[in-house]
């Protein structure tokens, strides 16, 4: 029987433990070590999808350092990048292809000059940096004599337990055989929902054609490595198109690995895109530009205004700017500090409104990536070989030839009229997004759903939670899955960033301190509030 069985092992776990840590440290109350159970269904711990080895080495952070993390975290990563710079540039240098040797060569002298802060940093290192931090932490938790951190592998795939009593939690191993475990708390850290997958059997079913439904699974590596393959065993270049569904970060990263790989990228004839807005994250140059927000200012000295008249005059100031041919991006802080304050003069009931139904859109409409990234966009569309289409895939159907390759009919936004594109598909990634939470195909939220421990929140992307990320009796819920929530604490709707998972994390080591040494009523103790900060947007998830 465990105290505190985590689910899942990526940052958002290794980031609770080491503040739960840290607050067993300094405030020594119990009396017996605790038992701290992780289950992890992949084969590494700590670092999750963005940070180990299930993304590439090469593969960057969507925003530069000072975005990335807060203070006092962002300048102890800083240190730690520092002092084993040596040993990191070397792996990067050796593993890391030539995307990772451009990397350094344009970010050397930023290095040089100490300004860590203004780097778009190779994810791996954040894993290594909080892989080392969680090693320290469990350490420290034995030594003392505080907690024992047991791993647990295995995918767990149901939770039930009757109300008063522990939790019993079902792991699955990688034979199939399964095996009970309890815990008087459970935390899900299981990150994002499933990628949203494609037409089901009429690609999958076809193992002549390479349809990739998620890129990082079993891993960014294996993919390349898939579409490298298919695209070699072409007798020629007319076939050797790519397409991918949906313009997020995910879809922009494919592009950039493609870019820097001269296997995969001399042998492709066409890639092309298809997604709901036709364009992709915009670029961050870091200027400024002079704008001025009409729609918003008029909106602000109006008497009472709604969420929908918010989104709406996002839109037109947007739109506008667009109109004028600015760099949305570098709009970002300017429109994020109009709409927070607007945001705050609306009723209570309105600001929910506008988190729960609206923020998607509007982070959506914001979407911006790191130069590095997406440079490497722009040199495929120079190249000729990169097409973004404004419109949305019906189905793909077999292509009369046979040997894999599709075709795609589609409609172009606001025409109904489906059209066939003129290029047969040899392979597919879908980087259209993450599943509802009342549609899964995870066992594990089936299974909180249909036992009713955790309801789908209004949004149908996250867990409803209270103030202390409770999402059920002893279930708590940290990472993407708090997304749409709107509480005294909690007011995301996202949670896809690193930022905010740290200052979560801090929060739930707050109330499982809280729930295993307080009685219930002193427990709701804690200040300490999250509330959308929409001048830092950035969602791998939003289409
Ligand atoms: C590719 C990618 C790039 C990103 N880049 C950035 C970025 O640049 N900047 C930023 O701020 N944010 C970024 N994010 C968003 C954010 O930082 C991540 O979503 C964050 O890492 C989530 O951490 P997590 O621990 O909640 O989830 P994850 O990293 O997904 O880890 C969850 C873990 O749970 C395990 N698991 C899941 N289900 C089960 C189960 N049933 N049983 C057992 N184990 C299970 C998984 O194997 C995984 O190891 C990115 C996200 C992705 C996916």
């Amino acid at each position: 029987m465990y105290d505190i069985a985590i689910v899942g092992s990526g940052i958002a776990c290794s980031m609770t433990l080491c503040h739960l840590a840290e607050r067993l440290r300094d405030k020594p109350v119990q009396t017996e070590m605790l038992r701290i159970g992780i289950i992890e269904k992949e084969g590494e711990m700590w670092t999750g999808v963005p940070y180990g080895r299930r993304s590439v080495i090469g593969a960057l952070t969507f925003q530069k350092l000072q975005e990335f993390l807060e203070e006092p975290e962002r300048s102890c990563y800083i240190e730690w990048l520092r002092a084993t710079a040596g040993s990191w540039l070397q792996t990067l240098r050796e593993w890391g292809g030539s995307g990772a040797a451009k990397w350094i060569s344009d970010n050397q002298s930023l290095m040089d000059q100490d300004k860590w802060g203004e780097l778009y940093l190779p994810r791996f290192l954040f894993g290594l940096y909080v892989s080392s931090q969680a090693a320290c932490a469990v350490e420290e938790l034995s030594r003392l004599g505080l907690a024992s951190v047991t791993r647990i592998q295995g995918e767990a795939v149901g939770i039930s337990g009757m109300s008063g009593r522990p939790r019993a939690i079902d792991v699955e191993d990688d034979r199939g055989a399964r095996r009970s475990l309890h815990a008087a708390r459970v935390v899900l850290a299981i990150g994002s929902p499933p990628q949203k997958a494609v037409q089901g059997s009429a690609v999958t079913g076809r193992p002549s054609h390479v349809y990739i439904n998620d890129m990082y699974s079993p891993s960014e590596i294996a993919s390349m490595y898939r579409i490298q393959k298919a695209l070699s065993a072409l007798p020629d270049k007319t076939s050797a198109n790519l397409l991918i569904l949906g313009s997020n970060a995910s879809a922009l990263e494919a592009l950039y690995l493609i870019n820097h790989r001269p296997r995969i990228r001399h042998r492709i004839n066409s890639i092309v895109i298809f997604s709901h807005s036709g364009l992709l994250p915009y670029k961050i140059s870091e200027e400024t530009v002079e704008f001025r927000l009409l729609a918003l200012e008029e909106l602000r000295i109006a008497a009472s205004f709604c969420a929908a008249d918010l989104m709406a005059a996002i839109s037109s100031d947007i739109r506008r700017a667009e109109a004028l041919g600015l760099n949305v991006a570098d709009l970002r802080d300017l429109v994020g500090a109009a709409v927070n304050q607007s945001i705050d003069l609306m009723h209570v009931r309105e600001q929910e409104r506008f988190i729960c139904e609206h923020g998607v859109n509007y982070s959506r409409m914001m979407r911006r990536a790191g130069r590095d990234t997406r440079n490497a966009a722009d040199e495929l569309v120079d190249q000729g070989i990169l097409t973004t289409v404004r419109g949305a895939l019906r189905r793909l159907e077999p292509f009369p030839s046979g040997s894999g390759l599709m075709r795609a009919i589609y409609t172009l936004a606001d025409e109904p009229a489906e059209m066939t594109y003129p290029l047969p598909f040899r392979i597919t990634i879908n980087c259209g997004g993450f599943e509802d939470l009342d549609y899964s195909s995870s066992r594990l939220i089936n299974s909180l759903v249909s036992n009713r421990i955790c309801k789908v929140n209004s949004t149908r992307r996250g867990f409803l939670v209270d103030e202390n990320l409770k999402a059920g009796e002893n279930v708590y819920v940290i990472g993407p899955l708090v997304a749409g929530n709107f509480n005294d604490r909690i007011r995301f709707w996202h949670v896809e960033s690193a930022s905010r998972i740290s200052g979560l994390a801090k929060l739930l080591a707050e109330s499982l301190f809280d729930s295993l040494f307080l009685s219930s009523e002193a427990a709701v103790s804690s200040t300490m509030s999250f509330k959308e900060d929409v001048t830092s947007v950035v969602s791998p998830s939003s289409l």
